[in-house]
């Protein structure tokens, strides 16, 4: 790692917790529930977008217009109970080891989350005790457009005091690296879903790991530009 890195932005879903397939799931049951078509595979192509904005597409796709504020609602809500009626995600296995190495060297690790779970912070403090401070996180709440837009992480990087060159992305899904990488941060993709890795790297990803053990494991010998 370079001497100038003073944090790490670190995406939730897919990278912090083992949620993913579980929100495919909620997303897959919801949509076809309603007569649309959307795989499993499609929500992981969408992870990271707001709700409404992967609501929309589809409404665009197989409707020709955009849904409402009264159908992004239901659906998202509907969607969000589902969700929340299946186990509590796990910690992604490697995640807490490489937080560790992280708060070792004395850098500050940070949230960077389209998510708006309400149950977030105490879930973060729960599974990674001491690591996550709240008034660093970046999460629906905070942003107007969300990723793709690399908005949330030029947020991380004001709300840390941060230049671009000071911090590193880690994220595993493409639109997540492409806000990163737009955000001009070198942006570490780990490839934890079933996409084929090259997504990840066309996204703009400066590397690119399988897993968050294999990132854990290459921490130390990483070199950043
Ligand atoms: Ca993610």
């Amino acid at each position: 790692m370079n001497n100038k890195l003073k944090a790490v932005l670190f995406d939730m879903d897919g990278v912090l917790f083992d949620s993913m397939p579980y929100h495919a799931e909620a997303w897959h049951k919801v949509m076809t529930g309603h007569g649309f078509t959307f795989s499993r595979e499609e929500a992981y192509l969408h992870e990271g977008r707001t709700g409404s904005g992967t609501i929309n597409i589809v409404f665009q796709r197989e409707l020709g217009r955009d849904a409402t504020e009264a159908e992004v609602q239901g659906l998202y809500d509907e969607k969000s109970t589902l969700f929340n009626s299946y186990p509590e995600a796990e910690r992604m296995p490697g995640a807490w080891e490489l937080l560790q190495k992280i708060k070792a060297e004395g850098l500050t690790p940070m949230v960077v989350t389209g998510s708006g779970q309400h149950s977030l912070l105490g879930r973060l403090e729960h599974n990674f005790p001491g690591m996550f401070r709240q008034e660093l996180m970046v999460t629906a709440f905070d942003v107007k457009y969300g990723k793709p837009n690399p908005e949330p992480y030029l947020m991380a990087l004001q709300k840390g005091g941060l230049k671009a060159d000071e911090a590193v992305v880690i994220e595993n899904a493409p639109l997540g690296v492409e806000a990163g990488h737009k955000a001009g941060i070198y942006t570490i993709a780990v490839n934890t879903g079933p996409l084929d890795g090259q997504v990840l790297m066309d996204a703009g990803a400066d590397i690119l790991f399988p897993s968050m053990p294999a990132l854990c494991d290459a921490w130390d010998t990483l070199v950043m530009p």
